[in-house]
């Protein structure tokens, strides 16, 4: 048997994606203890794991659209720009940046480490412990066996509730039996700078590929973009069903997966311009849009994104349109807010049934339409950032007020007043 190793935080934050990272720099930046737990050799989270390289969530969706996002992932994006690692805003569907990942692996380590967090990558959470209602400590595994980790508040940034399941607060499964399909992302070179790219020119590609019966292809429409600094090109089109809560299931759909990457890589060939592309990278995890969520005391709805709704305790401003992947047809839908931006209030962050524990990111509480909004990156920042403060003052005092989470999250740099944004931003050809 391996000795525990003991230690004693005020905050923990498990999962480094950008939900966990702009958590823990947020309750490190209000004087909180803060230990950022990552299962990976990096922080990032889908936008280094999983080769989703676009940020959305971060503008309105109007014909001028608005910064709805500041604070930590507007530092973000300024980092990244001053390594010439960022470009956009663009506009396909809705509006969007682009990045290069590995610069993003170097920005959020120097965010992390200048915020004074503790940062412990390649540790895998494994269990958590109650006293009465509230988590007492984590159990995370390294090769030199389990530590244990106490703290005086939790957020789940782990994007399917390790945390909170393991600590057996109440989550549910996707949404009443509707659950995004994963989609790996897959990143091609060698197709030459002064080739345009065009998405619509790659469907009609995989179009032919499948009326001439090439197995192995699934999505015909998704995001393609070029990447800054590499000239790279990902896209979302691979999508397999699964179980994100199952090896053995997740296990084969990256394997089926990494076949589909492979067509897919045959059919674009075909493309003028294209005959030299070759595969940079698949994932390198499959990317799952939807796994559990904490069922917290408020659930964001269809209808609160439709109404563009307010409510006193809004923490994050939602922009992003509703988009659901739909395992059923291979399609997505595209709803966008019915104003600019709707509220998320701290009680979608707060788990129903466990005092100290916080959502943040995809695990935070939405409905099958709002959660298909709220989930995404530059959003993801804006609710972590929240649930990072919100934890800190729950490590203080034992409580928690949204008067108080508000006013330390505007002192951050957070947007929270969605009829007074900033001023419109020029949109990238
Ligand atoms: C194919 C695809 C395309 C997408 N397109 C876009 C897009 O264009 N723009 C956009 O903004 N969003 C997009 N999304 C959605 C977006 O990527 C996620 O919703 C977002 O990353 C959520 O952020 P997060 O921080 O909550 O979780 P994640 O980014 O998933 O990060 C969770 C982190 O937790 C870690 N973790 C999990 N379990 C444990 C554990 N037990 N112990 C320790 N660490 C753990 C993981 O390793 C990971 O680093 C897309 C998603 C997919 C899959």
């Amino acid at each position: 048997m391996h000795p525990t190793r003991a230690e004693s935080y005020d905050v923990v934050v498990v999962g480094g994606g950008s939900a966990g990272v702009a958590a823990a720099v947020a309750a490190a930046r209000i004087g909180a203890r803060t230990l950022l737990v990552e299962a990976a050799g990096f922080l990032g989270g889908a936008s280094t794991l999983r080769n989703v390289l676009t940020y959305c969530g971060l503008y309105t969706l109007g014909p001028k659209p608005r910064p709805a996002v500041g604070g930590i992932a507007q530092e973000v994006l300024a980092a990244l720009r001053a390594l010439g690692a960022l470009v956009g805003p663009k506009r396909f569907r809705g509006v969007f940046v682009v990045f290069d990942p590995e610069a993003v692996k170097r920005v959020l380590d120097d965010i992390a480490l200048e915020a004074g967090v503790d940062v412990l990558l390649h540790a895998l959470l494994i269990a958590a412990e109650r006293d009465g209602n509230a988590v007492r400590a984590v159990r995370v595994q390294d090769r030199s066996g389990p530590r244990r980790i106490e703290a005086r508040a939790f957020v789940d940034a782990s994007g399917d509730c390790d945390l909170a399941y393991f600590a057996g607060a109440s989550t549910r499964y996707g949404n009443r039996g509707f659950i995004n399909m994963g989609t790996l992302g897959t990143r091609f070179g060698g197709i030459p700078r002064e080739v345009p790219v065009s998405a619509a020119r790659w469907s009609e590609a995989i179009r032919e590929a499948k009326a001439r019966g090439v197995p192995h292809l699934s999505k015909e429409t998704g995001l393609v973009v070029r990447l800054p600094i590499s000239g790279d090109v990902v896209a979302y089109l691979v999508a397999e069903e699964y179980d994100a809560r199952d090896a053995a299931s997740i296990g084969a759909a990256e394997m089926r997966g990494r076949r589909q990457a492979w067509t897919y890589l045959d059919v674009i060939r075909g493309i003028p311009g294209h005959g030299n592309a070759y595969l940079v990278s698949t994932g390198p995890e499959f990317g799952t849009r939807e796994s559990r969520h904490v069922d917290a005391l408020y659930q964001v709805t269809a209808e609160d994104l439709r109404s563009g709704a307010r409510f006193p305790d809004g923490i994050a401003l939602g922009a992003w349109a509703s988009e659901f992947h739909d395992p059923a047809t291979l399609g997505s839908s595209f709803e966008k807010p019915g104003s600019e931006t709707y509220d998320i209030p701290l009680r979608a962050l707060v788990s129903r049934d466990v005092s100290n524990l916080f959502a943040a990111g995809r695990t935070a509480d939405g409905d099958r339409i709002a959660g298909a909004s709220l989930r995404v990156m530059g959003t993801a920042f804006a609710t972590g950032q929240a649930a990072g403060v919100a934890a800190a003052h729950f490590a203080a005092q034992g409580s928690v007020s949204a008067d108080e989470v508000r006013k330390a999250l505007a002192a951050q740099g957070a947007l929270l007043d969605g009829e007074n944004l900033p001023g419109p931003v020029a949109i990238e050809a």
